[in-house]
């Protein structure tokens, strides 16, 4: 052969054995790639479940059925993870605390405040909540500093809430330079898509002597939120000795920190309701409009937006403005049971003036004839099974009791032999249970070796046919 054909040969070699390595590559980016978009959740049964979140505030979760949090308190928790309701509901999530840090928050005069903050999560950061029915939420706060408190949370930084329902009621009572309250989040910046906040807002400011700065949005308190096709029907209601900043929407629209330039929108969004305001104030601006109270910035798209909406300000500036104002309430409570599509609810009616309110929420009830065991309870874990509902053939799940210390060795091999049957069958019909997971990480794992195997014997023979044409 001449050196030539040689030659030839071995750029040839060369040519087959890049383009080998460079489709292993891309297989691999590309498979990868599409590992990433096929997100493993964390399923949430319980409120312990919900509690371990604060282990792994990046991680990512999703609710399996409703969880009723009545007689609980909640703390916030920060995350940064994604939170998909899955269709469920956190009931009667109850908040009283304020966070133990702060972040930073921007008046209408770029005056910075360390700011704390409350909420079913407390700072959301480049963090996604979908899916989530919030119900009966009930913040009552009362705050000796700067302070902004939501339903989904008390502050946000680029994070996106979509498809959520929200029935919540929040009091702030504050006097420190600046607070407020949002039907969804109090304070920041992010999008809110698809959702829709049914909200009692009450925001009373405790001190007469200093002009504060004051904020009330159904949506959000203050900040550039993205909106798009959601409903906020707002009750609000503001006494203020200093600047009030309300809107059915927001309090006020502003980008921070200074030099920031971003543009939003404000599309396909209803709001209805009232804002009951008074701004004792020599100074006025009382600010309380149907979508935004200030707009500071004008750099986002408004389009296709509807409100039916009352501005209600009064002047007598004694009194603390309240949804019921009888002194002594006479309360009458009828039971409104759940049933398989509406929350069951208590439903309160003062027989004197005839203000009407609901709480204590009941999670909605599905009829299961038979249940099909998903993860067998064990002595340190708790169960699932799962059914069909005969009334509305909904799939729901429902957890079963750990098991108790077994007394004889003889029932554990029972039970064991059964439990691995059943799970066995739970898989087929369940693909995104844990004993699946696990298997598609092992493969995973055996494929990478494979890879790493394949590349060391490319580079073998990429440097034998280097050292044989060297020789030659
Ligand atoms: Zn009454
Ligand atoms: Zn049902």
């Amino acid at each position: 052969m001449s050196g030539y054909i040689r030659n030839r040969q071995r750029i040839w070699i060369m040519r087959i054995l890049t383009g080998i390595l460079a489709t292993v590559f891309f297989y691999n980016v590309f498979y990868d790639a599409g590992e990433v978009s096929a997100i493993e959740y964390s399923e949430i049964y319980t409120y312990e479940d919900l509690l371990m979140m604060a282990d792994n505030p990046d991680g990512n979760y999703i609710l399996m059925q409703d969880i009723d949090m009545n007689g609980r308190e909640w703390k916030p928790i920060d995350f940064s993870g994604s939170f998909d309701g899955n269709g469920y509901a956190l009931l009667n999530v109850t908040v009283t605390g304020l966070s133990d840090s702060t972040m930073q928050t921007y008046d209408g005069n770029m005056k910075v405040y360390d700011t704390y903050l409350a909420g079913f999560f407390g700072v959301l950061s480049n963090a996604s909540v979908s899916n989530l029915n919030l119900i009966n939420y009930h913040a009552q706060v009362t705050a000796e500093q700067p302070c902004f408190v939501g339903s989904i949370a008390g502050y946000s930084e680029n994070s996106t809430i979509t498809g959520c329902n929200i029935n919540a009621y929040i009091r702030l009572d504050a006097h420190d330079r600046m607070f407020g309250v949002g039907g969804i989040v109090g304070y920041g910046n992010g999008r809110i898509e698809g959702t829709d906040a049914t909200v009692q807002l009450i925001c009373n400011d405790t001190d007469s002597a200093n002009r504060d700065e004051q904020f009330l949005g159904g949506a959000y308190g203050a900040g550039y939120f993205d909106l798009d096709n959601c409903h906020i029907d707002i009750d609000g209601y503001v006494s203020e000795h200093g600047y009030v900043h309300n809107g059915g929407v927001a309090g006020l629209y502003i980008l921070y920190p200074s030099g920031t330039v971003y543009e939003g929108y404000l599309t396909n969004t209803r709001v209805t309701g009232k804002i009951s305001f008074y701004e004792d104030n020599t100074d006025r601006r009382a600010y309380c409009k149907d979508f935004i109270g200030e707009v500071m910035n004008w750099t986002y798209q408004v389009a296709g937006n509807s409100s039916d909406f009352v501005r209600d300000e009064s002047y007598d500036y004694s009194v603390v403005l309240l949804p019921h104002t009888c002194a002594e309430p006479v309360y009458t409570k009828e039971i409104i049971a759940a049933d398989c599509e509406n929350y069951g609810y208590e439903l309160y009616h003062c027989q004197i003036c005839g203000y009407e309110y609901r709480d204590n929420y009941i999670a909605r009830e599905h009829i299961v004839e038979e249940w099909r065991i998903v993860k067998e309870a064990s002595v340190d874990d708790y169960g699932v099974e799962e059914g069909e509902c005969t009334l509305c053939g909904k799939s729901v799940r429902r957890i079963t009791e750990k098991l108790e210390e077994p007394e004889t060795t003889e029932t554990i091999t029972q039970s064991e032999t059964e439990s691995t049957e059943l799970i066995t069958e739970a898989s087929t019909t369940q693909p995104e249970n844990e004993t699946t997971n696990e298997a598609v990480s092992e493969t995973k794992n055996v494929e990478w070796i494979a890879v790493a195997a394949l590349c060391i014997v490319v580079f073998v023979i990429i440097i034998a046919v280097l050292i044989k044409g060297k020789r030659r």
